[in-house]
């Protein structure tokens, strides 16, 4: 390319209104010059007097935001110019401008332009024009820029007071739920002390207070495990469903004996393992059993089929128990969230279980679905992705 003629046309497409003969002078009293990928040709706050205009190659511009952070705020290219303050007066650099690829910039002294100035003012009022048009364009990108981040601001303000609210709501049920079974085991207790009594009075109040204590030890458990499973990326390894789940039915096969429900595992051949944490998964396995043990009645059976399907591993436990009423179907994964009465039946709880399996399918990448008829029972389907599905 020859420099010179380029350059002019350059000029005269960036200033609109400069003539051919002012754009030749402005050239002729600059230096074209080529420089290298990665040279700083402006320092931000540095006291320097030259004005560049690209001819060719790209450059980018940055900004110090905080003593650790350099923001980039645009590349600049053919046409483009930068340093114009510098001959308007003497303020520090408001950026820092690097060539990012091979750059020919023409560099205009600040002596020499106010020298050329004084000889052309329609040249003066073409820049002054075109460099004031460039920096009412850079602060609606700023007011822009400020807009989002305003934006950003409240809602992450919005979200923290949220946070704020629902832990505050998180102490006050803990302490509730906490205090019931406290006060009941203190009252029962005090009646220990205080009163004759005989050996079946005596044994009573103890099983009651035992199942208040229990109680008690299973909230706070289950609130340590929410908060470690919500806190704590856990060690995924290669595990194997069928596995957990025939763990989770051993675990609660006395439990289901005695509410009298028989539990059929059913698992397809060769069911691909899943990435997971076994612990977690099967804590969660054993929360859906051991509700469709609870909402059951006697004599009736729960299924638990394994399969792998088209999305993953899919493992499903369906009841022929009391079934959801479906106007609380959208909340029963809420922590907290507790149905005492169904129908003549009440059933106790904290109404953690389904908030805790939720977490630890989510966790694993995983769903949970839940389908169900009123008095007829619930189907509760987990999917998990297969190793293979690239975890
Ligand atoms: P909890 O059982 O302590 O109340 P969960 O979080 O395990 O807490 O369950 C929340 C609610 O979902 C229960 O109160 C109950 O109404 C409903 N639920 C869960 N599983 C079943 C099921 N298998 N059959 C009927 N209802 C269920």
């Amino acid at each position: 390319m020859n420099s010179i003629p380029a350059a002019v046309q350059i000029i005269r497409q960036a200033f609109p209104g400069i003539s051919q003969a002012e754009a030749n002078e402005l050239v002729a009293i600059g230096e074209v010059k080529p420089y290298a990928p990665g040279v700083i040709l402006c320092k931000e706050n540095a006291i320097e007097e030259t004005f560049f205009i690209i001819l060719e190659g790209e450059v980018a511009v940055t900004k110090i935001i905080n003593a650790d952070e350099n923001r980039a705020l645009k590349h600049l290219g053919e046409g483009d110019f930068f340093g114009e303050m510098g001959l308007i007066h003497n303020a520090p650099r408001a950026a820092t401008v690097e060539t990012i690829s091979p750059v020919r910039v023409l560099e205009i002294h600040k002596t020499g332009f106010d020298r050329l100035l004084q000889k052309t003012s329609s040249m003066s009022l073409a820049m002054v024009r075109e460099v004031s048009r460039r920096l009412s364009e850079n602060d609606e990108m700023a007011i822009e820029d400020l807009r989002l981040k305003a934006g950003e601001l409240a809602s992450a303000y919005q979200r923290l007071a949220q946070e704020e609210l629902a832990r505050r709501e998180f102490l006050t049920t803990i302490a509730h739920e906490l205090r019931t079974p406290l006060t009941t085991a203190r009252g029962f207790l005090e009646m220990l002390r205080f009163h004759e009594l005989d050996t079946t009075q005596r044994d009573e109040i103890l099983l009651t207070v035992a199942r208040n204590v229990e109680q008690i030890v299973t909230l706070v458990n289950d609130i340590l495990f929410l908060q470690e499973v919500e806190l704590l990326e856990p060690e995924m390894h290669p595990v194997d469903v069928s596995e957990l789940l025939t763990g989770a039915v051993k675990s609660l096969s006395s439990e289901a004996q005695k509410a009298n429900i028989h539990i059929h595992l059913k698992a397809a051949s060769a069911i691909p393992q899943v990435m997971g944490h076994a612990r977690s998964l099967q804590r969660a396995f054993s929360q859906l059993l051991d509700n469709a043990i609870k909402y059951s009645s006697a004599g009736s059976e729960v299924v638990i089929s394994i399969e792998s399907g088209s999305d993953g591993v899919c493992v499903s436990i369906a009841d022929q128990g009391v079934g959801i009423p479906e106007h609380i179907r959208p909340y029963i994964f809420d922590r907290y969230f507790h149905l005492e009465e169904v129908g003549d039946n009440l059933y106790g709880g904290l109404g953690l279980g389904l908030a805790i399996t939720k977490q630890v399918v989510e966790q694993h990448k995983g769903r949970i679905e839940v389908e169900s008829q009123e008095g007829k029972g619930s189907t509760f389907i987990v999917i998990l992705p297969e190793l293979s599905g690239g975890l």
